[in-house]
């Protein structure tokens, strides 16, 4: 078959990625990594309609077309193979993997293959694409690529995380995007800062708007035995939390509708201040349906702290409680999962998590496996890690501000003083985890430490890999109970 004639013949300049082979209408593509990077090869007579090479070499009775990794050849590529575009994920138990650098999908298709979980490969913040200089498109191009050379042919989903506003929801949207999730965040009003009065005052603004009173007032519930019920009080303060977000839910839905007619529905809710009681949950639901948004996850703030990049802190117990109480509310209503966000590095709380709620889950990490390729680099490049280091702690009080993390800067080690071989130890600190956790903004941007970054993880590919796909392996793990 032509990759053995391929090997034969170019056995020394071109690494093959075996995996990555496939054959449809004769046509045979694959991947391979040369001087000039990875390359997509297609051996046939000539090549697909549309599909642009810039070299081509004949060879024991085949023509090999070399071709750039580049949006418009990957479009051919995803008519050939339609598992190439992501779909739809639905209400089966699902995992995200975020992906900073856009070189790591190879070593999720790891982690998941074969796994319990629907894999969410592609999946980005508009706060993360704004601090890696990267588009929708490249989030989505680039996962795309890392599942066709692992040969990964199950189907995943692409998650436009966090999106606040209508443009961003339609560039998404336009770009393939199959799962879409709202952050009406900055529709919420904090509680703890306003006094009585005050919230009396606004709860009358909405009235005027529209007597939800009606509606609540009095709407008794019984959730795993206890009895909840919409009074004044509580309604006005759900209200006061949620009723301007969910409006803004409602608005970014019509206007997706609009543009596409498939896709998850993700509402979040999980960067307040305020976690969300069993009640407020309810609020949020009976809102939401009430406006005819259909929706596929629902993301909460759980009590507790959820930091970046470490496990979670709190109490556990309480945490099962309401988890328990989340879960039985979800199955109350129907037709939608609860959604974890911050899921990285949660370890504590996965197997209670998974078990309340049956399987009707979605857990989204990002930052831990950003986290593990500068691991890679602390092994595998000593002098780079400290530089890395360094440039995060010159960034790192302007880069937490947008995060929740607790990091103390007193308690990270000089970096200049811990031995080489002691550097991947560090990433056992919680304050180093968070330091380089949130900083990936600045070092991302400055061209050398890039460049040099993404270069030893290429030489180092299979190290990097293994290390990612091990780490997010025991988050699957756990949820798989
Ligand atoms: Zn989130």
């Amino acid at each position: 078959m032509s990759l053995k004639v391929f090997k034969d013949h170019f056995g020394r300049g071109y690494e093959v990625y075996e995996s990555s082979y496939r054959k449809k209408e004769g046509f045979s593509f694959f991947l391979v990594k040369g001087e000039e990077g990875k390359v997509l090869v297609i051996s046939g007579e000539k090549v697909p309609e549309g599909v642009s090479f810039f070299k081509k070499h004949q060879m024991g009775g085949k023509t090999f077309f070399f071709c750039e990794r580049n949006h418009e050849n990957l479009e051919i590529l995803r008519k050939y193979f339609p598992d190439l575009k992501p779909t739809r994920v639905g209400l089966k138990a699902s995992f995200g993997t975020g992906d900073r650098l856009g070189i790591t999908t190879p070593a999720h298709v790891r982690a998941l293959r074969g796994s319990g979980l629907f894999p969410v490969f592609a999946q980005q913040s508009v706060r993360e694409n704004e601090r890696t200089g990267r588009t929708w498109r490249d989030v989505l191009d680039d996962a795309t690529w890392g599942v066709f050379q692992e040969g990964y042919t199950e189907g995943f989903g692409a998650d436009a995380d966090h999106v606040k506003n209508p443009e961003d929801l339609v560039a998404a949207a336009k770009e393939g995007f199959s799962m879409f999730t709202i952050d009406p965040s900055d529709h919420v009003r904090n509680l703890s800062k306003l006094s009585e009065r005050e919230k009396n005052e606004m709860f009358e603004e909405i009235l005027k708007k529209e007597r939800i009173d009606r509606i609540y007032l009095g709407k008794k519930y019984t959730v795993l035995g206890e009895r909840l019920e919409f009074d004044e009080k509580n309604l006005r303060d759900a209200a006061l939390v949620y009723y301007d977000a969910i409006a803004h839910v409602d608005m970014m839905y019509q206007i997706l509708k609009e543009e596409i007619s498939d896709f998850d529905f993700e509402v979040s809710v999980d960067e307040t201040e305020t976690p969300t009681s069993p009640l407020f949950h309810i609020f949020v639901v009976e809102e939401l349906r009430r406006r005819g948004v259909e929706f596929t996850n629902l993301a909460l703030r759980f009590i507790g702290e959820w930091e970046k990049g470490i496990d979670y802190k709190g109490d556990l117990g309480l945490f099962e409680k309401e988890i328990k109480m989340h879960a039985e509310i979800s199955r109350m209503f129907e037709g939608y999962k609860i959604s974890l966000h911050s899921g990285s590095d949660k370890f504590s709380v996965y197997p209670a998590f998974a078990s309340a709620t049956g399987g009707l889950f979605h857990v989204k990490t990002a930052g831990t496996s950003y986290l593990e390729a500068v691991k890679v680099i602390s092994m595998v490049n000593p002098e780079l890690f400290r530089e890395i280091y360094r440039c995060a702690l010159d960034h790192f009080e302007e880069d937490r501000k947008s995060y929740h993390i607790s990091a103390d800067l007193s308690k990270v080690p000089e970096v200049e003083k811990v031995k080489d071989e002691d550097l991947p130890g560090l990433f056992e600190d919680i304050n180093v985890r968070q330091l380089i956790h949130v900083t990936y903004g600045s070092v991302l941007k400055d061209a050398s430490l890039k460049e040099r970054l993404f270069e030893a993880l290429e030489q180092n590919e299979e190290l990097f890999y293994e290390t990612v796909a091990k780490h997010i392996k025991r988050h699957v793990d756990l949820l798989e109970g």
